[in-house]
């Protein structure tokens, strides 16, 4: 991911370290070309505006320094506003200081939150927590299988529909295969969060239903969901391939269900980067993690200065 990106802003700066001094016009074409490079990797063109406006200004009002050349001011300006844009200093997880931490997941279909919530139990759970996944996806017929074999992978349990089971690893001997009623998924998510609290699970991760587009009862149930279990963290999960419309889907979850932070999934993909670019502006919260892959250890915190050296180096 990225590629073009990158290549596109190396060959802009390196122009433009090789100056001596910096006029108006030149700072004016490096903005031009950030501009056009950030509009052809799909970001979003307020994202860009505001972007490229923050570089301009402070381009031509930066301090004469004795240890940077104008063209190298100039990259760094353009590194700082990067790490900004996508959300500025690393955010951990905010964990409860009465467990369990409610983490919900939420996002259209296909985005890769089932997935996800495999990974972020493993990651938990090698980080010493007692995590659970609770299957709140209802709409989906296979949905709640399709979550017990992702928690089975991770050696995460898994409380699925049918109440006080607990279908998944260590919890396998509570669980039987009997029939499945498949309830309403808000009372899935209260009842997995009270499981939870039984049993001692520390940090419970809520997989919720999505839908291909944006979907006004969907919306409105997670948003309940949220609600009723009182979730710590709500975390919009976005396919970092979906380019511009990412910003109309970011903006939709963000204002119909409330979100406390991002998820970008298949950065191992060749998107050209502007979801990344621009969730984070677009929804005022920070981006936490990167899912880089369909295996449960392809996940990484996500660390905004790390990403903008990537872009730039
Ligand atoms: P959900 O509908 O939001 O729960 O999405 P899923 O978790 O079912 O993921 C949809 C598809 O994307 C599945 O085929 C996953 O294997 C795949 N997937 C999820 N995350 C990633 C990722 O980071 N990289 C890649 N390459 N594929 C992913």
């Amino acid at each position: 991911m990225f590629n073009s990106l990158s290549d596109r802003l190396t060959d802009t700066f390196r122009n433009l370290k090789r100056k001596g001094s910096l006029s108006e016009t030149d700072v004016n074409k490096t903005v031009r070309d950030i501009r056009m490079a950030l509009l052809d990797a799909d970001v979003a063109l307020p994202v860009v505006k505001q972007f490229t406006g923050s570089v301009r200004e402070r381009a031509l009002g930066a301090e004469v320094s004795q240890a940077l050349n104008p063209g190298q001011q100039v990259v760094k300006i353009v590194n700082e506003e990067l790490v900004s844009i996508l959300g500025g200093a690393t955010r951990r997880l905010n964990l409860a200081k009465n467990p369990p931490t409610v983490i919900m997941l939420a996002g259209l279909q296909g985005s890769g939150k089932t997935t996800l919530a495999g990974k972020l139990g493993y990651w938990l759970k090698d980080q010493g927590h007692a995590p659970l996944l609770v299957a709140a996806d209802l709409q989906r017929p296979n949905a709640v299988t399709q979550l017990e074999v992702v928690g089975e992978r991770a050696g995460v349990s898994v409380f699925a529909p049918e109440r006080g089971n607990v279908f998944g690893h260590d919890a396998a001997l509570e669980s039987g295969e009997g029939t499945r009623s498949f309830g309403d998924p808000i009372d899935v998510a209260i009842d997995g969060v009270a499981h939870a609290r039984d049993k001692g699970f520390d940090v419970v991760i809520i997989d919720t239903a999505g839908r291909l587009a944006v979907d006004v009862d969907l919306m409105r149930q997670a948003h309940d969901i949220r609600m009723e279990t009182n979730a710590d963290e709500v975390l919009f999960v976005i396919d970092a391939m979906i380019g511009q419309a990412a910003v109309d889907t970011a903006k939709a979850f963000s204002d119909g269900v409330g979100i406390t932070g991002s998820v970008l999934t298949k950065l191992d993909g060749d998107a050209r980067g502007g979801a990344a670019l621009s969730v984070a502006t677009v929804t005022g919260e920070p981006i936490l993690f990167a899912s880089t892959g369909e295996g449960v250890k392809d996940f990484e915190t996500f660390h905004p200065d790390r990403m903008a050296s990537r872009i730039l180096d």
